[in-house]
């Protein structure tokens, strides 16, 4: 009954927005029609800019791709592959990828505690989590700044932090000294395809599909913001209990989708 409640909130969501898309995508488009049309105009005499236009059209169609893809994840009940994590491991070798997404003016730090919990979540899908969040943080952070991953043991008491059943999580926090969000703002973040970037950049489903991916691995996401001060989005995950010796954790590369 709640997969079917979960599946009846999914198809309202993708109904009531599907005009938006259809929006957007028109736009990415004529991004990519419009670029077309001007490189073949300038093919002859002006090389320099016939190549200019064409790596507009070239970005206009990725974006055009990303969000094609987004929606599909979205739309496709995507069935998570649950294993056990330890997640300041999972953190840590994300180090270079997310050094590369934050450019030279974020400063990244990693923040954990000794003896923290495993959970039992799908690893690529988490990864995807926080490599969303780190992208919302660095476009938070226009003139730079400093992103804090933490991750800590959380003992939750019965709807303390959403609909959470007590008991034990594992708390990932992600800090930015960003723009933060007025509460409007903060309201309506969790709905998808709300979105407060240009046409093109943003889709609004970062944080709907975060949420959703969370709500499903049985955790629960708050957001605390303060406008000109920062943001921090901590996602709670529920302990995986271990009997007998090591966690069992198979290592693999961490491979990330398109943000
Ligand atoms: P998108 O990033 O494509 O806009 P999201 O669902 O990830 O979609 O985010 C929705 C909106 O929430 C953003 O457009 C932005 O206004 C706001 N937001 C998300 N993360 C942050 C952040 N770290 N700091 C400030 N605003 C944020």
């Amino acid at each position: 009954a709640e997969a079917q409640l979960r599946q009846i909130q999914k198809m309202e969501a993708v109904g009531q927005l599907t005009g938006g898309i259809a929006h957007d995508f028109n736009n990415m488009l004529a991004v990519v029609v419009g670029g077309l049309e001007l490189a073949k105009r300038k093919l002859h005499n002006h090389a320099a800019d016939a190549e200019r236009h064409i790596d507009n059209a070239m970005e206009g169609a990725n974006r055009a791709a990303a969000l094609t893809r987004r929606l599909l994840a979205f739309a496709r009940a995507e069935p998570l592959l649950p294993q056990a994590v330890s997640p300041d491991t999972l953190v840590t070798g994300m180090t270079d990828l997310m050094d590369r997404t934050l450019g030279e003016r974020i400063q990244l730090a990693f923040e954990t505690v000794p003896g923290l919990w495993p959970i039992w979540v799908d690893r690529h899908q988490l990864e995807n989590a926080i490599l969303n969040l780190a992208v919302n943080a660095r476009d938070a952070m226009e003139h730079g700044g400093r992103l804090t991953i933490r991750t800590s043991n959380a003992v939750l008491a019965a709807d303390e932090v959403g609909e959470s059943p007590p008991g034990d999580y594992v708390r990932i926090d992600v800090s930015d000294t960003g723009a933060g969000m007025t509460p409007e703002i903060l309201d309506r973040v969790f709905e998808p395809f709300f979105t407060t970037k240009p046409v093109g950049k943003g889709t609004g489903l970062g944080l709907s599909q975060i949420f959703g991916f969370v709500r499903q691995s049985g955790g629960e996401v708050a957001i605390a913001s303060t406008p000109g001060a920062g943001t921090t989005v901590s996602l709670y995950l529920p302990r995986h209990h271990v009997y007998g010796t090591d966690l069992p954790e198979t290592e693999e590369t961490p491979t990330v989708a398109d943000s």
